[in-house]
């Protein structure tokens, strides 16, 4: 089934699209067979509470190798997986598969998982009943998931973006944007999305130390977000002294390879068992 719906994505995309290369038509029936045998996997990054350091949530990211173990970059994957709608059932196992492990993360202390959401899914017509469907099959309360959507899924389509968010919210689902800063939307278009949650894009974060309009955009989204009553979390936290700046700033939140790089399921628990953070 999930077969004949990426066949069916690919023809209508293999008409817009003019130029698939030749390795991009075997990756992406290598990514079937993927999908089909449920080999992709789920790695989790911790999130951290910069107030009470402790690991708060978690964000799932795929993870697809090959049959030799060669690992293809998610950077590399979604984005043909979007091109071909592939993403609608590698997606769909996604969702499932986090709320199923949310059960285990739930009973070792994290509050909720966060997982990443593609534009077709996001604006499918089912969208909502679909989620409503994974939470219910997989006993999931409703505050235990998070979804992360860029800001350009918002601006497209936004009226129908903005009734699916006022379900989510009334669902009592969190909704964060993710790599905030990279996309045009600005804080007031912002403020009137019903969305809890701002991560900022790792772009501000990699040289903030070094950089000081890096730091004033910075704190600029940090002030703001306070001001709308959003909380921000820091992407790709690499460095001791990103920390004590993303403090000063008022940074809710961090995750990033300081803390954690992403990791399976199995090595989460024992790295929640063993860590005593910040
Ligand atoms: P993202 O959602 O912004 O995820 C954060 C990315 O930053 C992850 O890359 C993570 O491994 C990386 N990262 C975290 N901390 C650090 C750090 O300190 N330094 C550096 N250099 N990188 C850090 P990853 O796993 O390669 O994923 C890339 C992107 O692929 C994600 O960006 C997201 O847009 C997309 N993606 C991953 N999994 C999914 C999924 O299940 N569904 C959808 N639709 N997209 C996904
Ligand atoms: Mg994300
Ligand atoms: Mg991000
Ligand atoms: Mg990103």
């Amino acid at each position: 089934q999930a077969k004949q719906q990426g066949r069916n994505h690919w023809q209508f995309y293999t008409q817009q699209r003019q130029s698939m290369s030749a390795s991009d038509i075997i990756l992406r029936s290598q990514l079937q067979q993927a999908i089909d045998n449920e080999s992709l996997k789920l790695f989790y990054q911790p999130i951290i509470d910069f107030t009470s350091g402790k690991i708060v949530s978690v964000e799932a990211l795929m993870r697809w190798s090959l049959e030799d173990s060669t690992a293809i970059s998610p950077v590399e994957f979604i984005p043909l997986a979007e091109a071909t709608g592939q993403i609608i059932p590698a997606g769909a196992w996604a969702l499932k598969q986090a709320c199923t492990d949310m059960k285990k993360l739930h009973a070792a202390g994290i509050q909720r998982v966060a997982v990443n959401l593609s534009a077709l899914q996001f604006h499918r017509a089912n969208f909502f009943e679909q989620i409503e469907q994974v939470l219910n099959e997989t006993q999931t309360p409703p505050d235990h998931l998070e979804l992360e959507l860029t800001e350009s899924i918002l601006m497209e389509n936004t009226n129908n973006a903005i009734s699916v968010l006022q379900r989510l919210r009334e669902r009592g689902i969190r909704v964060a944007i993710d790599d905030f800063g990279t996309g045009f939307s600005g804080l007031s278009y912002l403020k009137t999305l019903p969305v809890t949650k701002l991560k900022i894009d790792r772009a501000f974060i990699k040289e903030l130390e070094h950089s000081s309009s890096d730091q004033a955009i910075t704190q600029g989204i940090i002030n703001m977000a306070q001001q709308v009553g959003l909380e921000v979390i820091a992407e790709g936290v690499e460095t001791t002294d990103q920390i004590t700046l993303l403090k000063k700033f008022g940074c809710g939140y961090g995750q990033g390879f300081y803390f954690a790089r992403p990791m399976p399921l199995a090595d989460l628990l024992i790295f929640l068992q063993n860590s005593d953070l910040i």
